[in-house]
């Protein structure tokens, strides 16, 4: 296919694999631009951009017998969005593995890519790609890691003052683990980045390793794993311990060995920071305990667990007030004490607001301003 709108940055052109994999500077950027004179990259480009406009987290593109399904998932809810002609099934999905840089004859195994877009308006927008053979078609997700704003303070990841309070006491420790917890897409890497931002200063040495960089942050070293030439999460982290660090990030403990390695390092005065797919702050310990960390190192070195969800939040310009009985808050399982910091509220009736809809938002919603936002924790 001519694809005559992606352009390749001067430091892409050259063969010589980079030590840092998935570096940004060999990502190559594809102008979103609607003015395209194939139409397969015309009807790819106009999706991308209402998937843009609307805040979209993760694009879906799914081929089944009777159609070719393409749902986004705004606010943390898949939404049908259109569906293509079958026939399009295998040209969307080559135009979309040209762009992340796929093997295009390859559509027999999983393939994962990486698409940088140059939005009209100068915006870069990263999406990590993923390719799985189904029955009729590849099924191609795009999930977006990347949002020049999506780097937030702590005050702005919607914590309670006492979270807040706890979450900054242990990261002003200057060894541990602060280990942030909850499902995929709740954001724990925003939390995470968003405590890097504080501890960003002058005077400390701050290493990452993740899969990929999702968030760049000037002033931090940050490193992408790249498993085919054997950097992972481990060799990284060993190679920090011997670069004068102060402040290690992990992006996951998925082994043994990376977890031995963290602890290690928290108890040789480091600030270890990482994350864990689990669904609670008491699961995380027995998840390090079933991985086989021994107990008294999860004792000594984790120093804090967060837990989080992402979730919705009203729409500040269409939400409407409704009246309800107050015993109808309770039965639903809000405790009285929950009721009292309603500011309109007495002992038979309370005042809450429902979602409408409006040009603002979607079904009611807020556009979160960052796409992985965890905004509370339990
Ligand atoms: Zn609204």
């Amino acid at each position: 296919m001519h694809d005559s709108s992606v352009s390749v940055h001067p430091s892409a052109a050259t063969n010589v694999p980079h030590p840092l994999g998935n570096s940004k500077s060999l990502v190559t950027s594809v102008q979103l631009t609607a003015f395209d004179n194939d139409p397969v990259v015309k009807l790819v480009n106009s999706l991308l951009m209402q998937a843009v406009q609307l805040g979209v987290s993760d694009l879906h593109f799914e081929p089944d017998e009777q159609l070719y399904r393409v749902r986004f998932r705004i606010d943390g809810l898949l939404k049908q969005m259109t569906t293509l002609l079958l026939s399009l099934i295998a040209k969307v999905s080559a135009r979309l593995k040209i762009m992340a840089q796929m093997d295009i004859s390859e559509r027999r195994l999983p393939q994962d890519g990486r698409i940088k877009l140059l939005t009209a308006d100068n915006h870069t927008l990263d999406y990590r790609v993923s390719a799985i053979p189904t029955l009729f078609g590849e099924k191609i997700v795009l999930r977006v890691i990347d949002c020049a704003d999506s780097l937030v303070d702590i005050n702005e990841l919607g914590l309670e003052q006492d979270q807040q309070q706890i979450f900054l006491q242990a990261l002003h420790q200057p060894q541990g683990i602060v280990l942030i917890t909850g499902p995929t897409g709740s954001g724990k890497t925003l939390s995470l980045y968003a405590g890097l931002k504080l501890l960003n200063t002058e005077t400390t040495n701050i290493s990452t390793v993740e899969d990929p960089v999702e968030i760049n942050l000037s002033g931090v070293n940050q490193v992408s794993i790249n498993p085919k030439i054997g950097l992972s999460f481990n060799t990284a982290l060993k190679s920090f311990l011997r670069q004068d660090p102060d402040v290690i990030v992990i992006g996951e403990i998925r082994d043994l060995e990376t977890a031995d390695s963290a602890i290690r390092a928290a108890q040789t005065g480091h600030l270890v920071l990482s994350t864990l797919h689990t669904n609670s702050a008491t699961e995380t310990l027995a998840r390090l305990h079933h991985m086989g960390v021994a107990d008294f190192n999860i004792a000594t070195a984790i120093s804090l667990v967060v837990a989080q969800r992402l979730a919705r939040r009203l729409c500040v310009h269409c939400k409407k007030r409704v009246d309800v009985p107050s015993h109808s808050l309770l039965q639903m399982g809000f405790l009285d004490s929950d009721l009292k910091q309603i500011s309109d509220c007495d002992s038979t009736h309370s005042a809450i607001f429902e979602a409408m809809g409006c040009e603002h938002c979607t079904d009611g919603f807020d556009l979160l301003p960052s796409l992985n936002r965890g905004d509370s924790y339990s």
